[in-house]
């Protein structure tokens, strides 16, 4: 049977090329895309780590999904690929923090000079782009300047698409090079919208989570490498070790469920008359903790799905210039305004923190314990 759109209109098969769909976040997609649209995926990446299992010449989709290794940094394929799509979705980007003060040049690049070729050749040919935005654009929150007494007022902290401020830190904190990037692309995304009719969709994520997001250190990535929160801990729980809490762990975040969130991303896939020109933010305000509060709940449901008990799982209060060095900073708080998603598309999020980390923690424990196992286990040199 035809899938219809929320308007009821038949929706159209699509070539959808996604760049950095390799990734977390674009596996996602293109497992959705596989097993319940007729769209076709053009996958550019790096890499195709994540999606290996869905590349199988055999599997019933194949004709479906093409992977074409390249770094659009330096590659002249990219403007035909995205000629012979009806769509592109943009989410290539470094965009873990351990990078945004070490590597600045790297992340600014990536993120705002990398994005240039791609909205250039979407204006030039006529074609809809999804680009990934952050929520990180907003930066603090005009209640981390109030005193206490104020901070309560929800208007103080909740993050609007179309009202509030991008409120950064001083140049020498390099964390914002990567806030800074987003924004001056979606300044130009819009730019291009409004000056050459540019049709777009920006989305802002909200920490979403869950399988295959990011590396554990030593097995998938490097020994040294610092992947972002959920993958941090998830390591020092597989190795036994304290979960440690940046600055005591204040800061807050709302978490949004990886289905969830491909939903709301499926639904801008067959609505563009619903989706273009908008900006989303795209989290579930339900579930916000701090990351204190998160390391919590992690070892609770790791106790789960292990044979560790909990009472041998512990934090360690470390500062951020030991963890991340010099020019560091945070997001205070982040709680997405839902009106214009829930107006434009119908989407809510259904997940609950508990019950999304226990299906992730089930995940990183089945994936990847035997091999920590292993890895504990020989002799050190
Ligand atoms: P990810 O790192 O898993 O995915 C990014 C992908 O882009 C990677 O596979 C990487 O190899 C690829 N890539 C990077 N540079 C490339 C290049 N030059 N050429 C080709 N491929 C390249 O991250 P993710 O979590 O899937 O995030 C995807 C997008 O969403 C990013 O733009 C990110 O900034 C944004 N975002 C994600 C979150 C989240 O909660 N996961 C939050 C805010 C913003
Ligand atoms: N964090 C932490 N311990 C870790 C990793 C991260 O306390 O091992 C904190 C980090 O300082 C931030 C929050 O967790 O306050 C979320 O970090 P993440 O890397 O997931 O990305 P962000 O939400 O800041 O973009």
């Amino acid at each position: 049977m035809a899938r219809v759109n929320l308007d009821g209109q038949t929706i159209p098969m699509l070539a959808i090329c996604m760049i950095g769909g390799g990734g977390f976040i674009g596996s996602h997609i293109c497992e959705k895309l596989m097993a319940e649209t007729n769209h076709k995926a053009i996958v550019v990446d790096v890499s195709s780590d994540k999606i290996n299992h869905l590349l199988d010449r055999s599997l019933p989709w194949a004709h479906r999904i093409e992977f074409h290794q390249l770094n659009i940094k330096s590659d002249s394929r990219l403007e035909t690929l995205i000629k012979a799509s009806d769509l592109t979705i943009n989410l290539a980007a470094i965009c873990t923090p351990a990078d945004y003060n070490t590597r600045p040049l790297d992340t600014i690049f990536s993120n705002f000079i990398d994005a240039i070729p791609v909205i250039k050749y979407c204006t030039e040919n006529n074609k809809r782009l999804i680009h990934f935005s952050t929520c990180e654009v907003y930066g603090k929150t005009i209640g981390s300047f109030l005193p206490e007494e104020f901070r309560k007022d929800p208007k103080y902290f909740i993050l609007k698409e179309d009202e509030s401020p991008c409120i950064f830190g001083p140049i020498d904190k390099q964390r914002w090079s990567y806030a800074c990037a987003k924004q001056m692309t979606d300044r130009l995304i819009y730019a291009e919208h409004a000056e050459n009719g540019l049709k777009f969709t920006i989305v802002r994520p909200y920490n979403w989570i869950g399988p295959r997001m990011d590396f554990i250190p030593g097995v998938d990535g490097p020994s040294d490498g610092v992947p972002r929160v959920l993958a941090c801990f998830s390591n020092s729980l597989l190795r036994g070790e304290p979960l440690k809490l940046v600055d005591g762990g204040k800061s807050k975040r709302t978490f949004l469920y990886i289905k969830d969130a491909i939903d709301a991303v499926a639904l801008m896939i067959d609505n563009p008359e619903r989706a273009n020109g908008y900006i989303f933010n795209v989290g579930n305000p339900d579930n916000e903790v701090s990351v204190k509060e998160l390391a919590e709940l992690m070892i609770k449901a790791y106790a789960k799905v292990s044979d560790v008990p909990a009472s041998s799982l512990s934090t360690v209060n470390v500062t951020s210039e030991d963890f991340y060095g010099k020019g560091y900073d945070d997001s205070d708080r982040r709680i997405p305004d839902m009106t214009i998603i829930t107006r434009q598309l119908a989407w809510k999020p259904r997940t609950p923190l508990d019950k999304l980390l226990d299906v992730t923690l089930q995940y990183q424990h089945r994936t990847y314990s035997r091999a920590i196992e292993r890895e504990i286990s020989k002799p050190s040199n």
